[in-house]
């Protein structure tokens, strides 16, 4: 039977902290999240991404705020690099206004030494597998670095991209962007760091995420438009860059509108495949899940 709130009901559902287990079994009995919570305002590369793979797992994540119980020993080999990576940058834009020599190879060890020792992998029983695969990752982008010695502008650049649907409905795009450059022209190259296999280069053209960041470059950070973004794929050491010119970032300001429309009106349905669910939280909760 499906589970069906009257209208009254929904806004006295709504108007308390919905508990998360309480809107995930609604939303398991055929219910729609939006009878207890809010329809979403804020967005982002992921959100957009997870609701591509899968409604239902959205719905669950980001309007039920379950949370993810699974260890992602790859993330967190990720984050350490990103953490290392920003640290590097950071020191190097300082020592430069200082007038100081940029930090060397040992700082960057340096660097990747103290997240390490942070993250969460460090304790885990294949730690010395995960730190020794660092190694190459950190000559490269140590050779990469020392070789073209580029003008960072800042790590971690932090937006909000307000886009209205209409007069009544403001909503938000946030991110991080990883790194912004400044080129010898000018203008700015957005990076993206990733770790793990490079994609196909022709991915990097089509990235929604380098998309949302190049417009966050133009109309939120205003940095204008980047002349480059980049996909900086740091254990092989390859870079994959693409333009995204005024038309095409204007035509992802509609692009994401489109898809806030979609998803605040959307049934929240699952859509299983092994891609999408062999990367789900939610497996165990999910009748309909193909892993
Ligand atoms: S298990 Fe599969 S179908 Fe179910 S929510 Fe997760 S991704 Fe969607």
């Amino acid at each position: 039977m499906i589970n069906v709130l009257s209208a009254a009901a929904r806004d006295d559902a709504r108007s308390a902290e919905p508990d998360p287990r309480a809107v995930a079994e609604h939303v398991v009995a055929r219910g729609s999240p939006l009878d207890l919570v809010a329809a979403p305002d804020w967005f982002s590369y992921t959100t957009f991404d997870t609701f591509d793979r899968c409604p239902r797992q959205y719905a669950l994540r980001y309007l039920c705020r379950l949370p993810s119980d699974q260890p992602r020993p790859a993330a967190e080999f990720g984050s350490a690099a990103h953490a290392t990576f920003e640290a590097f940058t950071r020191d190097r834009r300082r020592r430069l206004a200082a007038g100081e020599p940029s930090p060397g190879r040992a700082d960057l060890q340096r660097f990747f030494d103290s997240a390490w020792a942070r993250s969460p992998l460090a304790a885990e029983a294949d730690a010395e597998t995960w730190r020794q695969r660092a190694e190459p990752m950190l000559d490269r982008f140590w050779a990469a670095e020392s070789v073209d010695q580029p003008q960072t502008v800042g790590e971690e650049l932090r937006f909000r991209l307000r886009l209205p649907l209409d007069l009544d409905t403001p909503v938000a795009i946030g991110g991080f962007i990883d790194r912004v450059d400044r080129l010898p022209s000018g203008s700015v190259e957005l990076i993206d760091y990733k770790t793990g296999r490079a994609c196909p280069p022709e991915e990097a053209e089509s990235s929604l995420q380098l998309s949302i960041y190049a417009l966050a470059c133009r109309d939120a950070l205003h940095l204008g438009p980047p002349a480059r973004s980049t996909l900086y794929f740091v254990e092989e050491g390859q870079r994959f860059s693409t333009e995204r010119p005024d038309a095409a970032l204007n035509a992802t300001r509609t692009d994401l509108a489109y898809r806030a429309r979609q998803i605040r009106g959307s049934d929240f349905a699952p859509t299983p495949s092994l891609r999408s669910c062999g990367w789900c939280d939610f497996t165990a909760m999910c009748p309909v899940s193909a892993h």
